[in-house]
């Protein structure tokens, strides 16, 4: 029996940097893939949904899921909980999907632990910091308090990039969206070792 399985890409970098953004114009053209939602402790922004950005919960309801074993993995961000579920990553690496997970920079480092030869990586930046700030305030969807977090935040964010494949400067928008399409059909190309000991086996013509 062929077996398929996908592979991971993460995609981190401070708040405000376009992750989203550049997730969302990239969908149509990087084929099918499937989005990990995190849960998350943080309230809804406006416009922002149950089931589709996030599953909301609360913390006692974040905290008995770490117990029962339910994510691959979790971190506090800015002052709340963030985290992967296993369960619907599993079931979409074993359709054969790409799967992209918008997580911090923490959460990265845990993934790349437990899957490290099925993830790719991508850090996304603005140029500069001022620029971030002017981000996060156009955006309007955070007040002062929580963009000044996100800011001391984001410079200890930074540091990471050195852990990661590959860097988009999200400065040109439609540039930015280039890059980040080449960037998801490389890490489809990505190869996990149960992957590469099936396809040699298929190859020589024996079973898996
Ligand atoms: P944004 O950075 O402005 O898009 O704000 P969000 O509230 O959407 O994300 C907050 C932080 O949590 C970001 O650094 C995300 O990358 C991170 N994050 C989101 N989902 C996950 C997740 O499932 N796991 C981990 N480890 N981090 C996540
Ligand atoms: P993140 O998901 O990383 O927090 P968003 O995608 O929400 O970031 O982007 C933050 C803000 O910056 C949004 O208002 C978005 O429209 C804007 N933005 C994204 N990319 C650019 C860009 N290249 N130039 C100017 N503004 C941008
Ligand atoms: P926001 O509150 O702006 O939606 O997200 C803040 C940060 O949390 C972002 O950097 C985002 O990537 C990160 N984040 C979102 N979901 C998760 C998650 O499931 N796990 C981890 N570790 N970080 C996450």
């Amino acid at each position: 029996m062929q077996k398929k399985f996908g592979s991971i890409l993460i995609i981190s970098g401070p708040s405000g940097a376009g992750k989203s953004s550049l997730i969302n114009a990239a969908k149509e053209k990087i084929g099918d893939y499937y989005f990990s939602i995190s849960t998350t402790t943080r309230p809804p922004r406006e416009g922002e949904r149950e089931g589709v950005d996030y599953h909301f919960v609360d913390k006692e309801t974040f905290e008995a899921d770490i117990r029962a074993g339910e994510f691959l993995e979790y971190a506090q961000v800015h002052g709340n909980y963030y985290g992967t579920s296993l369960k619907p990553v599993r079931e979409a690496l074993e359709a054969g999907k790409l799967v992209i997970f918008d997580i911090d920079v923490q959460g990265h480092a845990i993934a790349r632990e437990r899957m490290g030869d099925l993830v790719t990586s991508v850090f996304v930046t603005t140029p500069t910091l001022e620029e971030l700030e002017r981000r996060l305030r156009s955006r309007a969807t955070d007040g002062e308090e929580i963009i000044q977090k996100r800011i001391q935040n984001a410079l200890v964010e930074i540091e990471y990039i050195t852990a990661y494949d590959f860097l988009i400067v999200n400065d040109e928008f439609e540039k930015a969206v280039d890059s980040f399409i080449a960037v998801a059909k490389a890490a489809r190309l990505k190869k996990g070792r149960k992957q590469a000991l099936q396809f040699i086996n298929r190859w020589r013509g024996q079973e898996d």
